[in-house]
């Protein structure tokens, strides 16, 4: 039988590979819940002001709290399961647990690059989840209260009986090419020489094909042919979801819209791997970003 994906190699995706069960089907039963917080081997991720508490030892690991670690009346989600242990994430101050068990409270940027075997994806799951949470205490019909439901993942309106929903955001990150180049862009505030793939959301209405060939032709002027899809990854800034394609381009030359972009520019394969490596003249992002495997993927396909 023919192989129908023979030919497509795709690098390892950061912020990907979660070792949990998401265990869908649970969230809706209370009493599964209430018998799952009540378990010896169930654990809270805690997130202070969306910050993670990590261990202080090196390699970093996740902190895992106990349930008497957590205060009551904290927003707790349940993130699944670990093999049959409950893991469930809480926004509650890390200071206790800093204290008690030598953690430290870290960025979640820092956490998500620090973790490797899937770990990431387990912060970004709780800072999505409990950053929303924050931020949708009043129903969007009516204004009335809302009240956590379905273990975190829906809000329900005491007023109007409304249910919402977490957000997940589109976004295309997209690498133009044309025979042996390939377009890297900065936006202003990017490091110095640092250069990534152009990116932009998605807008209502609009395929991923139609939105890559928008930002490229908005952001730098390059029309493109062909899209072709390579991987996503959650980006939990607050809620993204980044989504990698290469697209044909039908010339080179470049008119740069100012706001976005800074500078623009057509870079070979061989540059690309320098910067991947971090001996070139200009930076790519690091292997947590999507943007490094597509520049990887295009330099070993
Ligand atoms: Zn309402």
């Amino acid at each position: 039988m023919t192989d129908p994906f023979a030919g497509w190699s795709v690098p390892p995706v950061g912020i990907t590979g979660s070792p949990l069960d998401r265990a869908d089907h649970l969230r809706r039963d209370p009493g599964a819940m209430v018998a799952l917080r009540s378990r010896p081997d169930a654990r809270w991720l805690v997130l202070d002001e969306l910050k993670p508490v990590l261990t202080q030892g090196d390699p970093a690991n996740i902190l895992w709290a106990y349930r008497s670690d957590v205060p009551h009346d904290a927003v707790s989600v349940f993130l699944g399961l670990d093999g049959e242990a409950p893991r469930f994430a809480a926004a509650a101050s890390g200071a206790d647990l800093v204290a008690d068990f030598g953690g430290r409270i870290v960025d979640a940027r820092a956490a998500a690059s620090l973790l490797g075997d899937g770990r990431a994806e387990i912060i970004a799951q709780a800072r999505s989840l409990l950053d929303w949470h924050a931020r949708h205490k009043f129903c969007a019909v009516c204004g009335g209260q809302t009240v956590l439901n379905k273990a975190g993942y829906a809000r329900t309106c005491q007023a109007c009986s409304a249910e919402h929903f977490p957000r997940t955001d589109p976004v295309v990150i997209m690498l133009a090419v044309k025979g042996d180049h390939a377009l890297v862009g900065r936006q202003p505030g990017f490091p110095k020489r640092f250069y990534s793939a152009l990116a932009g959301f998605v807008e209502p209405g609009e395929s991923l094909e139609e939105a890559v060939a928008r930002e490229l032709h908005e952001e730098a002027g390059i029309r493109v042919n062909r899209v072709r899809y390579l991987a996503s990854q959650p980006w939990p800034f607050p809620s993204s979801l980044m989504i990698a394609a290469f697209a044909e381009a039908t010339g080179f030359e470049i008119t740069l819209d100012d706001d976005e972009l800074e500078e623009a520019r057509w870079v070979t394969k061989d540059e690309v791997r320098a910067a991947l490596t971090g001996t070139g003249e200009w930076f790519a992002p690091p292997p947590m970003a999507i943007a490094h495997t597509l520049l990887k993927a295009w330099v070993e396909n």
